[in-house]
């Protein structure tokens, strides 16, 4: 399914396309067409999900498409910060559409913001406490407002906003549309959701805990470039052998691949790239236990289904953190315990970052001896390295003109390296 599939207009279109988004993610799937439909909704999201692109997109493409005098649409939000932030994903998706947004917090001068609504706004994003004093100094007139958005409402009523916004709630019109976020629903989020919304439609798209709990999680910082060796490490160190692990793209789930074969490890990759056939063959062989690793991008994983697949591995952390939990679940499934191993390098910090908000627990985390960040390559990597970097040295291209391979284990792809060799290797590392 894509955005255009969505019934989003094509000024929209256009905006997220600017964005670079090629999908819907799943609550933008799921709540895109409810909020277009009008519908109440109840959503149960984190940070992380696309869940201000799924009510702001809606949102924007029904205030477009009827004229009428604002403030039509108020976001209320518990932090400055927040508010900020959903401001100008309005603004960012809005780009091609003639509508105006205020962004009203504490904290700063109460007079630019009286400026702004004066003139005129269609959309108001509000923190509740100074919302009310525009309200009590009737700055702003919320008599128009046809839709109400409480993002992140948990956080909300933990704030002590419940009170404000119960009262912010009383000058709205009575018919009107609500929208709910909320990360966690205990029963005060419930008894606002039951006040507040009138026949809604839930969408759930928060990480099941239990399934999350089950797997030990794991990250091993390294660097970028380590990453491979450090994944044929743990594969054999620990004598996996049924490893799913996932990188972002299909070239580098191809190079990943190829690059384990060289390091003596079965390997099969499977992304949008490769024909029906080759997928269902290469999903089967790792079945049978006839390739030892799989690697997959994200879409290509969504339909494999394996009991008790005991190790995942995560070669590059996913841009949208609930696919984290979507890949993790591949594993510790029917109540087995299961593996999911993440190799995290510096420039992933923030993906990192963002997943452990949104799981609301920080990962484990261990450097692997030998591959410490910074330190050096052992002697094995970078003949793997040199051998994937110099293909046209490879012995299955030999009609190609090419330098000869480096290293000490030029015996072609599906070699695998002898035990000496190994040792050897892992010596070299250690003297330097
Ligand atoms: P949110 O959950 O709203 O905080 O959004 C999380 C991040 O995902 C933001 O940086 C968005 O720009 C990004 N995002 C939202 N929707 C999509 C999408 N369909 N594809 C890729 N990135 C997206």
């Amino acid at each position: 399914m894509s955005f255009s599939d969505l019934g989003l207009g094509p000024e929209l279109l256009r905006a997220i396309a600017d964005e670079g988004y090629t999908e819907p993610t799943p609550i933008q799937k799921q709540a895109i067409p409810l909020v277009l439909q009008g519908r109440d909704l109840l959503a149960a999201a984190q940070t992380g999900t696309g869940k201000t692109a799924a009510f702001t997109l809606p949102i924007l493409h029904r205030l477009s498409t009827t004229g009428a005098p604002g403030p039509r649409v108020l976001v209320l939000v518990p932090t400055r910060e927040l508010a900020a932030q959903v401001a100008e994903s309005v603004r960012t998706y809005g780009r091609h559409l003639k509508l105006r947004t205020a962004v009203i917090f504490g904290g700063v001068g109460i007079n630019p913001q009286i400026d702004i609504l004066r003139r005129g706004v269609d959309i108001i994003v509000a923190t509740p406490g100074r919302l009310l004093d525009h309200l009590q100094q009737r700055t702003v007139n919320l008599s128009a407002i046809e839709t109400l958005v409480l993002d992140e409402a948990d956080r909300m009523l933990d704030m002590g906003f419940i009170r404000d916004i119960r009262r912010v709630i009383q000058v709205l019109p009575k018919k009107r549309q609500n929208l709910l976020f909320s990360a966690t629903f205990n029963p005060e989020i419930r008894g606002l959701a039951e006040g507040l919304l009138h026949n809604p439609a839930t969408v759930d798209v928060a990480p099941r805990n239990t399934a999350a709990e089950l797997v030990a999680q794991r990250v091993h910082p390294v660097d970028k470039a380590r990453k491979t060796g450090l994944l044929a490490h743990l594969v054999k160190q620990g004598d996996w052998q049924q490893v799913l692990v996932f990188t972002r793209t299909k070239h580098g789930a191809n190079r990943l691949a190829e690059q384990l074969a060289r390091h003596g490890i079965n390997t099969a990759a499977i992304h949008g790239n490769k024909s029906q056939n080759a997928r269902t063959k290469s999903l089967a062989d790792f079945k049978a236990g006839k390739v030892r690793v799989l690697v997959a991008t994200d879409i290509a994983a969504r339909g494999i289904d394996i009991d008790q697949l005991p190790h995942v591995v995560n070669h590059e952390l996913p841009n949208v953190p609930e696919d984290y939990v979507h890949r993790i679940g591949r594993t510790g499934r029917a109540g087995t315990a299961g593996e999911a191993i993440s190799l995290v390098s510096p420039d992933e910090r923030q993906e990192l970052k963002d997943i452990q908000k949104l799981l609301r627990k920080e990962i484990p985390s261990s450097v692997v001896p030998g591959f410490e960040p910074g330190s050096q390559p052992t002697a094995e990597e970078t003949a793997r390295h040199a051998a994937v970097k110099l293909p046209e040295s490879l012995p299955q291209r030999a009609h190609r003109p090419g330098p000869p391979r480096r290293g000490g284990f030029g015996h072609g792809g599906n070699a695998r390296p002898s035990r000496d060799a190994e040792r050897r290797a892992g010596k070299s590392r250690k003297v330097h």
